[in-house]
C-alpha cells in the first residue's frame, strides 16, 4: 500500500512539474510509473492537473489493466503505457504529452536528427511512429514497435511525443530534451528558408518554449572526484560586479503605484486566511514571523500544504516554490521516500533516546564518502552551531586567536560572526546586544581580495596569530558576490603558507551543488566543512562539522576522547534518529536522482529567462546563477559600498 502511495505521490509532482512548462495544461498529456513487477499508476483520463490528488491516481495491473486502486478512471493511454513498461523493463516511467513544439512537428512524419548537446537524452535520432488514433491498441502497438533496444523518445504523428526512462524526472528530462531539440530544429530551417514570417513564427514557438539556453549542460564540471556536479558554468565576475555597480548607482524607484495596487490586491481578495493568522501572530510572536526569510508584506502568506515544487497556502492557493525553504529541501517539499524512512524509525524509537542509533553512523559515512575532505563528521542542532564549532576547533588546534571572515559573508548569529554582515565593511553595524570583546577576534576582508587577507595574515603573526578563515566558497552571503573562479584554490595555497586553517562554510552550498559540495566542483580541499540545510533534508536539527582526524579528533569526549584538551560542544538534541534518518534518506536520493545536476539545469533555465527578460525589456537587473542558487538582483541592496559611509547610511536603511 505504501509503495502505492509513493508512486503516485511521485506521478503528481512530476505532472505538475511538467504542467507548469506548458506540456499538459489545456492539452493533456499522460504519466505512468511502474510500481513493481505486476503493477504501474497512471494519472486519471481527462485530467485538470492542477486539480488532481493522489487519491485520484489509478493502480493497474500491468498484464491485464485491471484496476486496483484511484477514484478516478485512468488515463485512455493506459494500455499504451502498460505496452511500453512491459516492453522495457529497463525503463520504470513513461510520459506521454501533447507539447507545443515537438507536436507540431510530429505532423512531418519524419524522425527527428538530434544535434549533439541532446544525444545523451535522445540519441543521434528520435523515432517517429504512425498515425493512429488516441486511446487504441493499435496506437500501443505501432509506439511500442518503435520503442524497443535503447530508444527513449518517440515522436508519434500527428499526435505526440513520448518520452521514456529509468524515473520520471528521467522520462521528463527526455521530453523537455525533445522540446529543445525540435525547437533548435525550427529555429534552424526557418533560418534558412527565410520566410517573410519566420521572426513571428519564432516568436510564436518561443513563447511556449523558451529559446534552448546557450550552455552545454553536458559538459562535466571540475570536480574532485566523479561524482557530477550541480553547476554547470561560473559567472563571469567581472561583467557580474560591472552591471551590479551599475544597479547601485541608480536611484532607488519604487515600485509604480498602479501596479503595486494590482499586488495588494490579490493578497485582499485571495489570502483572507492568511491575513487573519497574521493578525493573530502578531500578538505573540515579535513581528508576527519567526524565520528571517518568511515573506513580510503586506503580510506572510501561511502555508498549509507543501509537496514537491508546489506551496499552497491556507487560503488554497497554489505557488510554484522557488525559495525552498532557503536551501534544504532540494528533492523538493516533503520527499515520500524520505518521510516514510523517518515515520518508520519514529514509530520504532521516537525522535531521541540520548545514546547512539545506527543512522548517526550511517549518514556520517555517507557525508565521509562524499566529501573527500572529511576523514571524521560530527552532528550539531544547526548551521550556526557548526560553525561555532569550526572556530572553537580551529583555535583549539591552532592555539591562535584571529578568525577572518569575508564581508558580506553570513555564517549563522553567533556572537563572534555578527560581524560585516551582509555588507562588506559594515563590521559591527548589526552587533546589537553584543559587547565588543565577542567580536574582538573577528576580522572581515573585502571580496576576492587575497591581497587584503594576506596583509591581515601577516599583522595577525605579532597579534596572536590567525586561527583560521573562514568562506563562503560560492562567495559571500550564498555567492551573492560570487568568488572569482580561482579564489577558493588560491586561498587554500595562502592559507598553508601562513598554517592557517581554512573552513569552507558549505551549509548553502553542501549537497545543493552536487555530492562533493562546492569543494568538489572546485576541488579545493579545506581542512574544516561546516553542514547545514541540505544535511537534514529539511528536518530539524540541521548542522553537522567535518573534516581532517587530527583536528576532528578534539571534539572527542567521553571515554574516547583524550582527555587532555578538548573543544567543548553539546547539545541534548544534537545527533538524534529523526535527523539522521532524514539525512541519511534524502542525501540517498539525492544521489540517487541526481537532484543537485538536475536543479542545476533549472537553476540555469531559470536565469537564462530571466536574462532574456532583462535585456529584452532594457531593465538595469543583475541575473546570474551558480547552479540551483539564481541571484536577481533589482536593487542591489547588498551590494552598497561601505567604503562611503555616508552614502551607506543613507541608503541601507
Ligand atoms: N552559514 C551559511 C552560509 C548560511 O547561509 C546559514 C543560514 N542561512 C548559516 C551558516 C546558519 O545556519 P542555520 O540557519 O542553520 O543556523
Amino acid at each position: 500500500m505504501n509503495a502505492w502511495n509513493t508512486a503516485r505521490h511521485t506521478l503528481l509532482d512530476a505532472a505538475l512539474a511538467l504542467a507548469d512548462r506548458g506540456f499538459l495544461a489545456g492539452v493533456g498529456g499522460n504519466l505512468a510509473l511502474r510500481i513493481d513487477r505486476d503493477t504501474f499508476a497512471v494519472t486519471p483520463s481527462a485530467t485538470d492537473y492542477y486539480a488532481m490528488t493522489a487519491d485520484d491516481i489509478a493502480v493497474l495491473r500491468l498484464d491485464t489493466l485491471k484496476q486496483l486502486a484511484g477514484t478516478r478512471a485512468p488515463s485512455v493511454e493506459s494500455g499504451l503505457h502498460a505496452r511500453l513498461l512491459r516492453r522495457r523493463p529497463d525503463c520504470r516511467a513513461s510520459v506521454h504529452t501533447h507539447q507545443p513544439v515537438a507536436s507540431a512537428y510530429s505532423l512531418l512524419h519524419r524522425p527527428l536528427p538530434v544535434p549533439a548537446r541532446w544525444q545523451p537524452q535522445l540519441g543521434q535520432t528520435v523515432p517517429v511512429c504512425g498515425y493512429a488514433p488516441s486511446g487504441t491498441g493499435w496506437l500501443a502497438l505501432r509506439a511500442a514497435a518503435q520503442c524497443g533496444g535503447k530508444t527513449r523518445a518517440l515522436l508519434m504523428a500527428n499526435h505526440g511525443v513520448l518520452g521514456l526512462g529509468r524515473d520520471l524526472a528521467d522520462a521528463s528530462d527526455v521530453v523537455v530534451a525533445l522540446e529543445q531539440a525540435a525547437t533548435a530544429w525550427f529555429d534552424q530551417t526557418l533560418a534558412a528558408a527565410r520566410t517573410p514570417h519566420r521572426h513571428a513564427v519564432l516568436t510564436a514557438l518561443h513563447a511556449f518554449f523558451p529559446r534552448p539556453g546557450v550552455h552545454d549542460m553536458t559538459t562535466p564540471a571540475p570536480g574532485l572526484h566523479s561524482s557530477p556536479s550541480g553547476i554547470s558554468r561560473w559567472p563571469d565576475v567581472e561583467a557580474v560586479n560591472a552591471r551590479l555597480k551599475a544597479l547601485v548607482s541608480q536611484p532607488i524607484r519604487p515600485i509604480r503605484p498602479a501596479h503595486m495596487e494590482t499586488v495588494l490586491r490579490y493578497f485582499e481578495q485571495r489570502c483572507q486566511g492568511s491575513k487573519a493568522l497574521a493578525e493573530r501572530a502578531k500578538a505573540v510572536i515579535p513581528g508576527g514571523v519567526q524565520h528571517n526569510l518568511a515573506f513580510n508584506y503586506p503580510f506572510p502568506l501561511a502555508i498549509r500544504e507543501a509537496r514537491g515544487a508546489h506551496l499552497t497556502d491556507i487560503d488554497g492557493n497554489r505557488y510554484i516554490d522557488f525559495l525552498q525553504a532557503g536551501g534544504p529541501t532540494l528533492l523538493g517539499s516533503n520527499d515520500p521516500v524520505v518521510l516514510e524512512k523517518v515515520q518508520q524509525t519514529l514509530r520504532e524509537c521516537g525522535p531521541v533516546t540520548g545514546l547512539l542509533h545506527e543512522y548517526e553512523v550511517k549518514l556520517a559515512e555517507l557525508v565521509c564518502r562524499h566529501v573527500p575532505s572529511v576523514d571524521q563528521f560530527r552532528m550539531l542542532g544547526s548551521g550556526t552551531e557548526a560553525v561555532m564549532a569550526a572556530i572553537r576547533l580551529a583555535r583549539a588546534y591552532t592555539g591562535r586567536k584571529f578568525v577572518i571572515k569575508i564581508g558580506g559573508a553570513y555564517h549563522g548569529w553567533s556572537d563572534q560572526m555578527v560581524y560585516g554582515m551582509r555588507i562588506p565593511g559594515t563590521g559591527r553595524l548589526e552587533a546589537i546586544g553584543i559587547p565588543r570583546g565577542a567580536t574582538a577576534y573577528t576580522q572581515e576582508s573585502f571580496p576576492n581580495n587575497l591581497d587584503a587577507i594576506r596583509l591581515r595574515l601577516q599583522l595577525n603573526r605579532l597579534r596572536g596569530g590567525t586561527a583560521a578563515v573562514i568562506v563562503e566558497p560560492l562567495g559571500p552571503e550564498s555567492g551573492t558576490r560570487p568568488a572569482t573562479a580561482d579564489f577558493n584554490r588560491q586561498l587554500r595555497a595562502l592559507c598553508d603558507e601562513f598554517g592557517v586553517l581554512l573552513i569552507f562554510d558549505e551549509v548553502v552550498s553542501g549537497f545543493r551543488t552536487g555530492m562533493a559540495g562546492a569543494q568538489g566542483y572546485f576541488n579545493v580541499k579545506p581542512d574544516l566543512t561546516v553542514f547545514g540545510k541540505c544535511l537534514t533534508g529539511g528536518y530539524p536539527m540541521a548542522g553537522g562539522i567535518g573534516g581532517r582526524k587530527d583536528i576532528m579528533q578534539l571534539l572527542a569526549g567521553g571515554i574516547g576522547g583524550n582527555n587532555s584538551k578538548r573543544a567543548m560542544v553539546g547539545g541534548t538534541l544534537s545527533a538524534n534518529p529523526l535527523s539522521c534518518v532524514a539525512g541519511y534518506y534524502a542525501l540517498l536520493e539525492m544521489e540517487k536522482r541526481e537532484a543537485a545536476v538536475k536543479a542545476g539545469r533549472a537553476g540555469d533555465r531559470l536565469c537564462d529567462g530571466l536574462q532574456d527578460i532583462i535585456s529584452r525589456l532594457q531593465l538595469p537587473y543583475v541575473a546570474y546563477n551558480q547552479g540551483s542558487v539564481v541571484h536577481l538582483q533589482t536593487s542591489g541592496v547588498l551590494l552598497l559600498n561601505a567604503r562611503n559611509p555616508l552614502h551607506l547610511l543613507r541608503e541601507v536603511k
